[in-house]
């Protein structure tokens, strides 16, 4: 059974760059805006992050005297991508992050307050929220994404339907697009309804392709097989296949960013999803060890460190010292869900615990002597007493045999893709010596702003910033005329 809808706008995908989208494309007179998404709720990887959204020259910085500017934040986008971000769209992507982060907390009513310098960035520039009024951290990427959907819910042009799989995007005679989805029954032994829509234009939002093994063995066969990953199950990279069969230019797709360390839980070693051990538990101090020594410069980059894990697990471990600095109320969550081992009193304890096993974590032959000496070894070179082997030259934190230590088993897993869709600046999707008329795309299904690596917290904001430019243009589309003249200016390039 098959139902027709009809919408002047029909975004695919609700995380941050589908509900901006949805939002604006109303705003700029769209009256039937369907928003599709078929997890039972909208968010995506979105409503995962945690680190926060970029910004150059925004009401917090300004109210910290935080210096900056959206030329030094390009530069360093730039020189991130490594030659491959279109500078185009960095050029966009820095231009408009104030007023991007502007838009999520004016429409998402959530305050970005915090602003922190993250990794490649020459500027304090990262936003998030202040931590709840308990001392807990506040999950900015699920505040933003409820606030937006909350925002959404408001608006009467638009209709979120959700349960619902979009498998095919074909041309219409008149123009338009045919879109065809599978709902999900509402009750158990019922069959999914074939649904078709008849839009005027589309919006791609519908995330990267990180879970997806078979697309990753394709384009990134240089990955190691069956790594897990740090998204949730619907990054399947769907909107590839649906750009594609309407001859979409796709650019970038083995330029996969891995991050070395998911928890793996010892309850369920094999999920394939894994929940992600966050940086910043290395950054105040946590050593990595495999087979009971240190291998790596806790400290490198993610690219280096995931290079010196060879694909295996190693054991994350912090003490007392990198715990309150890093978070006792996240280290006890961390406990509570059983990814960290906490409480452990003194390194034949820890000999104890690797001997018998965390998860893959297993050091069968670790001996108390030994596990002394290399935390002695680390110490003596934070204290400056002798260089350290693996060339760390900052310790947040010293280590002694006599510590408390709280221990997780982590592992490399696949973290972002980079690739994607071609766009031009306006999030038209782009095919050879044109674009595809009334087709835009926006967030991690595109590709061409991170080239090579993503720096942290480019990722929510190419979704707004694209995410907005991608809704309003497709409301405002004027119809194939205005298609002749976007190919005609790409014949000229
Ligand atoms: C653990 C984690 C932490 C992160 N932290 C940060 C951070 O702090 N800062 C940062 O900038 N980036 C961060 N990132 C990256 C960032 O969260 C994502 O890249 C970004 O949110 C992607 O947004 P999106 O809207 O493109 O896709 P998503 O948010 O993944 O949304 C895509 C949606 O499309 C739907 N969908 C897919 N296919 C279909 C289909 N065929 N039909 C219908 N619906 C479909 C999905 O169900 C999903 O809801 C993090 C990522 C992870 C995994």
């Amino acid at each position: 059974m098959s139902a027709i809808r009809s919408a002047d706008v029909t975004v695919i995908g609700g995380g941050l760059a589908g509900l901006p989208a949805a939002l604006e494309a109303a705003q700029h007179g769209a009256t039937r805006v369907l928003l599709i998404d078929k997890s039972p709720r909208v968010g995506g990887n979105s409503a995962k992050a945690t680190s926060g959204i970029n910004g150059a020259n925004t009401r917090a910085q300004a109210g910290q005297h935080l210096a900056d500017s959206p030329s030094l934040f390009a530069n360093d986008t730039l020189r991130s991508g490594q030659g491959r971000s279109d500078p185009a769209l960095v050029d966009v992507l820095a231009n408009e992050s104030a007023s991007a982060v502007a838009f999520v907390e004016h429409e998402a009513k959530v305050a970005l307050d915090v602003v922190v310098q993250a990794g490649g960035h020459s500027a304090a520039r990262t936003h998030r929220e202040a931590p709840r009024s308990d001392g807990k951290p506040a999950p900015v990427g699920w505040d933003i994404v409820q606030g937006l959907a909350k925002r959404v819910a408001e608006v009467e042009a638009v209709e979120v339907v959700t349960g619902a799989t979009v498998t095919a995007l074909e041309r219409d005679d008149d123009g338009g697009f045919h879109v065809r989805m599978d709902v999900k029954p509402k009750a158990d032994g019922q069959q999914a309804e074939v649904q078709e829509i008849k839009t005027r234009t589309v919006v791609l939002a519908t995330g990267g392709f990180s879970a997806n093994a078979a697309l990753l063995a394709k384009y990134a066969p240089h990955l190691p097989a069956q790594l897990p990953t740090t998204n949730g199950d619907w990054a399947q990279g769907e909107g590839l296949v649906l750009a594609q069969s309407l001859g979409a230019t796709l650019i970038d797709l083995d330029q996969v960013q891995l991050h070395p360390t998911a928890f793996v839980d010892p309850a369920d070693p094999n999920a394939r999803t894994k929940f992600l051990a966050p940086e910043a538990l290395r950054g105040h101090g946590s050593i990595l060890l495999q087979h009971g020594r240190r291998f790596t410069n806790e400290l490198g980059t993610r690219a280096q460190i995931v290079a010196a894990m060879a694909g295996q697990p190693a054991l994350l471990v912090a003490n007392d010292a990198v715990v309150a600095k890093f978070d006792p109320a996240v280290i006890r969550f961390y406990g509570k869900r059983g990814l960290m081992r906490t409480g452990i009193v003194g390194v034949d304890a820890l000999a104890d615990l690797m001997r018998n096993g965390l998860g893959p974590c297993v050091v069968p032959d670790v001996t108390v002597a030994g596990l002394t000496a290399e935390l002695g070894a680390y110490t003596a070179a934070a204290k400056g007493e002798k260089p350290d082997v693996l060339g760390k030259t900052v310790f947040p934190a010293e280590f002694r045999a006599t510590d408390t230590f709280a221990v997780a088993c982590v592992t490399p897993a696949v973290h972002y893709t980079m690739g994607g869709v071609r766009i031009d600046k306006d999030a038209r999707v782009v095919r050879n010596g044109g674009v595809v008329p009334g087709l835009y795309a926006a967030g991690e299904v595109s590709g061409g702003v991170h080239g090579a690596n993503r720096l942290a917290g480019n990722s929510l904001l190419e979704c707004v910033v694209f995410g907005r430019r991608a809704g309003k243009n497709a409301a405002l589309f004027r119809g194939v005329e205005e298609s002749k003249h976007v190919a005609a200016r790409w014949s000229k390039l």
